[in-house]
């Protein structure tokens, strides 16, 4: 071969112009890594998610006459990439070598650090996957303190041209942004779709993980892995979301319940994060769905798609290239508290948290309200490191890779970076729980409770996370009404709550 070409697992991209065009002389190189499995302790359902598409993708390359080296687990005897590609130079004796630019720092170091080691020439491409460049972020806020992600994406609206009019310059309908008439409560009448399920079994992947002494979190039915792994699946999947899902994604946007586990969620992050779908075509298909059934699917709901694909994750991806490597450092709390052993097993009398993280484990999978003011909001209230915090998040979802992980639990759930991501701390008592799911009612703590043994520990929680921090946060305009608020209840009953709240601090163990 005179080119060895490296396709990281979570590249997988078959519209990439490296693949329109068959070259004998090119050898791709895939590896399933004790380094990948190893940097956290993942969710097992997310590394035979990732290995199957990487194996899925590599035969689809293979049938397009491509030259494919894959190395199963165990088999390519390379503890990392940098190991892999020196050990396959050794040995094929490429004249270059050619990699497409990693999403992740410590692999873009990594990678990066090749050139020179080699002997050859070293080349790094696009994933031609994102809609901007890496410092494109970086560089729309040059020089403000706080990146606000609404001008950012009204920008991409127009770049891209999604819902606007002629002049390429006016939001459709004249209106931006319908956040306002989303989130609404789900009534116990509202039906909810059945999630689309692929059945796949996965025994003798999840044995070779197994004994290969690769630790993991989470459950796996071995004769039902439901994933979508291959492109033909991540298209039905969003084919699916468009019909079933999209016309009320974000009236229940914010919605929780014990009903079921996505709702109106599209589960969409798993074949994007993968590459396996590329945003603008997820963006496309349920714009022309909604161009289609504007009788049945309402702006509001589509505008709500899109902004969170060109907006959200566009945006947290600049976040990350524009302040790695101190971002994975940032703790602006001080916060130190280790993580309730029950996270890691659901078991607390709390509802809203056993249900996010029993489903977490079952499924890998929780939407983006149960991740943000139930498992986030409890562990910022709580005062737990956002070091331990992170590494939750980084095993147990499905879609968790770093770039996606980490802005989204340090910056906008922890508020650890100080305010770069959001301009407040996402924090809340049990009314919000309440006012947005169904599980106060089940749950074994009273949610109008302050005090007393059977209050809701959000509730003396978050008045002690306000009085903690009144330095940080008091002049905070955004906040300052919940200080008044504060000073103006009565001496013994602060004291109580403070009380109260240590008590839960101390005993976190044991909620
Ligand atoms: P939907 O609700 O159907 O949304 C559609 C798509 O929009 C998602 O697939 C995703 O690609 C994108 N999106 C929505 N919100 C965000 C966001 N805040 N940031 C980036 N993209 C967004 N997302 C990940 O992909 N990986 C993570 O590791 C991850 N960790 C998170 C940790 C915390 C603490 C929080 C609060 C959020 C996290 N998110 C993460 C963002 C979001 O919760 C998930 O993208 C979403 O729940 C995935 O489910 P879905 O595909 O059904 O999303």
């Amino acid at each position: 071969a005179h080119t060895l070409r490296l396709i990281l697992g979570d590249q997988l991209n078959l519209q990439h112009s490296w693949f329109q065009e068959v070259d004998e002389g090119v050898c791709y190189v895939m590896a399933e890594l004790h380094s990948e499995t190893g940097y956290v302790r993942h969710h097992i359902q997310k590394i035979v998610g990732f290995f199957l598409a990487m194996r899925h993708f590599a035969a689809e390359l293979e049938k397009q006459g491509h030259r494919v080296i894959y190395f199963k687990l165990g088999e390519s005897g390379a503890d990392d990439f940098t190991g892999l590609i020196k050990h396959m130079v050794a040995e094929l004796k490429p004249q270059r070598f050619e990699y497409l630019l990693p999403d992740e720092y410590r692999l873009d170091q990594a990678l990066a650090a090749l050139d020179g080691e080699l002997g050859i020439p070293v080349a790094a491409a696009d994933t031609e996957h994102f809609l901007s460049p890496r410092d494109g972020v970086a560089r729309f806020f040059k020089g403000k303190k706080t990146y606000l992600l609404e001008s950012f994406y009204r920008d991409m609206r127009k770049q891209y041209g999604i819902l606007m009019e002629e002049d390429g310059v006016s939001p459709l309908t004249g209106q931006w942004n319908y956040d306002q008439d989303n989130r609404k409560k789900l009534p116990q009448k509202q039906d909810i779709p059945k999630p689309l399920h692929f059945r796949r079994d996965v025994s003798d992947i999840v044995n070779l993980i197994r004994e290969a002494g690769v630790e993991t979190i989470g459950h796996i039915d071995l004769e039902y892995f439901y994933w979508p792994v291959t492109r033909e699946e991540c298209l039905e999947l969003l084919a699916h979301f468009a019909r079933i899902q999209l016309h009320l994604f974000g009236t229940y946007q914010d919605a929780m319940t014990d009903r079921g586990y996505l709702l109106f969620h599209s589960k969409l992050s798993f074949a994007m994060n993968t590459k396996i779908l590329h945003p603008l075509e997820v963006v496309n298909t349920c714009v022309s769905y909604w161009e289609g059934h504007q009788d049945k699917v309402g702006i509001s709901q589509i505008e709500g798609f899109v902004r969170q694909i060109i907006g959200w994750r566009e945006y947290m991806r600049g976040i990350y290239w524009a302040k790695m490597p101190e971002f994975a450092g940032l703790n602006y709390f001080e916060h130190h508290a280790p993580l309730p052993d029950w996270y890691w097993t659901g078991d607390t009398k709390m509802k809203c948290l056993s249900t996010a993280i029993g489903q977490s484990l079952d499924h890998a999978y929780a939407h983006h309200i149960q991740r943000l003011m139930v498992t986030g909001n409890f562990a910022l209230l709580l005062g737990v490191s956002p070091d331990e915090l992170d590494e939750w998040y980084l095993g147990i979802y499905m879609d968790a890779i770093e770039w996606v992980e980490i802005t989204n639990t340090r910056g906008m759930s922890q508020f650890a970076d100080g305010g770069i991501v959001g301009t407040k701390p996402y924090v809340s008592s049990a009314n919000y729980i309440h006012k947005m799911s169904d599980h106060c009612s089940s749950c074994a703590y009273h949610h109008k409770e302050k005090t007393g043994h059977m209050a809701c520990p959000f509730n003396s929680l978050y008045w002690d996370f306000y009085d903690r921090h009144a330095g940080r946060l008091g002049k905070n305009p955004r906040i300052g009404m919940m200080y008044r608020v504060w000073e103006k209840m009565d001496a013994g009953q602060k004291e109580d709550i403070l009380k109260q709240a240590a008590y839960y601090k101390e005993n976190a163990n044991q909620l």
